[in-house]
């Protein structure tokens, strides 16, 4: 390869997603996905919208997912805006609203995605440290922006900032773009959409991968004032005018129709983190205080590197990061009960507590 070909190539260094590995009976804990399936809504939904009409486009303004989600959050639909997870709609706002001469902001920890998509699109950007206990410090984003964006509780971590520290964090950049993403949201934080009505620089990104499991289906959607979401919709008209397929469109109008199914849902994993997270510190572990589906833990007298591994070869997968100040955590997704004493088993076993 030409060295101007090798360098175009070195630019473009992709994200990483966990592994989705083919083996069967493996307990799959490293992509934060929802440990039980879809509302049978959902199901239903997607079946009744598999017909002949599938040789037609479907809506491209998906007005009554927009109006679904708007009645949701009580907010319009001219508020709304939707994509195919948040990764297409985050992909979308770095390119609408993250252009600037000062640096976006965001914290040294966290979403991997967003370094990546900054250097994909020329996007200056610098990180904000987290404090000695892993919390983002708002005080700590009083210098010159361009934009800020946090993950609200924030990952890998799981820790949650409140609204009041977010409308703090507004009210210092009323200038500029602040987005809120809040893909874990449901399982114990406040959500910062009730901001929006007082802050036209807010916007605050959903998904339904997570609360919803719909991780497949690919739904997710952003709120805030009509102008910053009309600036997300030019962007998608000049890419790609169908965010979303017929199915996906019935499926997430199902979805989040089903209130009780999503409040079993809720309860189901914040119940079995408190459980993970007592069975994690009865053998050692330092467990951060998640508001997510997923905890961030490390054992003082093990390398999570080490522990990953010898997970993985008892067919349990967690994340494990290698940046060096988070290269002794785990990042373990909540899962069913069974799931979870797999997993404290397999540890005890590795521990040498068996
Ligand atoms: N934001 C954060 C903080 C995430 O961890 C993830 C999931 N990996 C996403 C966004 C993307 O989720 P999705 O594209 O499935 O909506």
């Amino acid at each position: 390869m030409s060295r101007f070909w090798s360098q175009i190539v070195h630019d473009l260094t992709p994200y990483v997603p966990g592994e989705q590995p083919r083996l069967a009976d493996l307990v799959k804990l490293n992509t934060n996905e929802c440990p039980v399936g879809p509302s049978p809504l959902v199901l239903q939904a997607i079946r009744d919208a598999t017909t002949d009409a599938l040789r037609l486009y479907p809506d491209p303004t998906a007005t009554a997912l927009r109006q679904a989600i708007a009645a949701c959050h009580q907010v319009r639909p001219e508020q709304v805006f939707v994509g195919n997870g948040s990764d297409e709609v985050l992909a979308h706002v770095f390119v609408a609203l993250f252009r600037h001469e000062a640096p976006l902001l965001f914290p040294d920890i966290t979403y991997s995605f967003y370094p990546v998509w900054c250097r994909l699109h020329g996007i200056g950007f610098e990180t904000v440290p987290l404090d000695a206990d892993m919390r983002i410090r708002i005080e700590a984003y009083a210098r010159p922006a361009g934009a800020i964006i946090l993950a609200n509780p924030n990952a890998p971590t799981g820790i949650a900032l409140s609204r009041a520290e977010i409308a703090a964090l507004l009210d210092a950049h009323p200038d500029q773009p602040v987005v809120i993403d809040e893909a874990y949201v449901d399982f114990g934080a406040e959500t910062a959409i009730p901001l929006v009505a007082s802050h036209p620089n807010l916007l605050v990104v959903h998904t339904l991968s997570k609360s919803r499991a719909l991780a497949g289906l690919r739904v997710a959607y952003a709120i805030g004032d009509a102008a910053l979401i009309e600036a997300l919709t030019r962007v998608k008209d000049s890419f790609n005018s169908y965010p979303l397929d017929r199915l996906a469109q019935q499926g997430a109008i199902a979805a989040l129709s089903d209130e009780a199914w999503f409040r079993q849902t809720r309860s189901l994993v914040m119940e079995n983190r408190a459980y993970l997270r007592q069975g994690l510190e009865r053998l050692g572990f330092a467990v951060l205080p998640s508001c997510a589906n997923f905890v961030f833990a490390r054992h003082p007298m093990e390398e999570g590197a080490r522990l990953a591994a010898a997970l993985r070869e008892r067919a349990v997968l967690v994340r494990h990061f290698a940046s060096p100040r988070i290269a002794d955590y785990l990042r373990i997704s909540i899962g069913t009960r069974a799931q979870m004493d797999r997993l404290l088993s397999a540890l005890s076993e590795i521990l040498g507590r068996a």
